[in-house]
């Protein structure tokens, strides 16, 4: 039984359970407690703030996890970045009052600097050579400066509209983030097994998402055309159909590239074209 932690709740929660329910693993929502076996596959999943997540990792009590690359990287823990996962995606970064102006890393020579990330700005003060002091807060750092407790901060940002709104700037992206899956540096083969077959699962998801499967019937004069409109995973399929001069014509296309290959492929003459949602592609 191998054992991943995931966020109880909070931004990453949804989407963890999500990842978990797309790659065949259902944990049953009213059921879930702090610990909760898949129904299906060898897994259990262990609930926890995501400030925990890389240190059971780290010391085996779960076998993977999935967390923010940043809270990683602040704890310090030793453990394997398997995945990224393409969600959660954030930067740290320093951020000063809108109206100072920004020579440079400079500015915070021997400034108050406010965070909830100590280790990674100490990591960048230094290699920048800038002396400054750090204020550890756990929550509203973007406050600080307002209320005197700090000159800048140095915090989370994804939209940055709670810099504007406390009349802050960004100055020096510093790290950037999104959810990883990680893992126990020593895992057994087993639980290597396991994680591969996760990771495998996790593949076929990704490159199925945002695709659609498309069929339309089209001359066999105009094939030649349309294979070079539509260039799958090998290539079209081509089917005959009963009637003579035209085939039918299979493929998987971008979602976003829709509507332009259907423009395309009408110029040359394709009729009843269908797209389908697609569910998975196993590569
Ligand atoms: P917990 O109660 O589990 O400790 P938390 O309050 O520390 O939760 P959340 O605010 O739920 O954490 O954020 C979890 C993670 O989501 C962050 O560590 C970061 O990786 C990611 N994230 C993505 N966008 C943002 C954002 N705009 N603000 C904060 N975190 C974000
Ligand atoms: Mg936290």
């Amino acid at each position: 039984m191998l054992r991943i932690a995931i966020q109880t709740k909070g931004r990453l929660n949804e989407q963890s359970t999500a990842l978990l329910h797309e790659i065949g693993i259902d944990i049953e929502g009213a059921k879930r407690k702090f610990l909760s076996k898949a129904a299906n596959f060898p897994i259990e999943v262990l609930y926890l703030r995501d400030d925990d997540i890389p240190q059971v990792v780290e010391n085996g009590t779960a076998t993977l996890g999935i967390v923010g690359l940043n809270e990683v990287a602040e704890r310090g823990c030793d453990v394997e970045v398997v995945a990224k996962l393409g969600f959660g995606g954030c930067r740290i970064s320093l951020a000063i009052p809108k109206g100072d102006e920004y020579p440079g890393v400079e500015y915070f020579q021997g400034k108050r600097i406010a965070t909830s990330y100590p280790k990674i700005l100490r990591q960048f003060l230094a290699e920048n050579g800038v002396q400054a002091q750090i204020e550890v807060i756990t929550g509203s750092v973007e406050i600080a400066p307002a209320a005197g407790i700090a000159d800048a901060i140095f915090d989370i940002v994804s939209s940055g509209g709670t810099l504007v709104t406390n009349g802050l700037k960004e100055v020096e992206r510093v790290f950037e983030s999104e959810a990883v899956l990680i893992a126990n540096r020593n895992l057994l083969a087993e639980e290597r097994e396991v994680l591969e077959e996760l990771l495998f699962r996790m593949e076929s998801e990704r490159v199925s998402r945002g695709k659609k499967y498309l069929l339309m019937n089209i001359p066999t004069a105009a094939l030649d055309e349309a294979v070079k409109i539509l260039p799958a995973m090998r290539s079209p399929t081509v089917m005959p159909l009963a009637v003579e001069g035209w085939c039918s014509l299979h493929s998987v296309v971008d979602a976003a590239d829709l509507w332009d290959k259907v423009r395309q492929l009408k110029a040359i003459g394709a009729e009843g074209i269908l797209v389908l949602t697609l569910d998975k592609i196993i590569p």
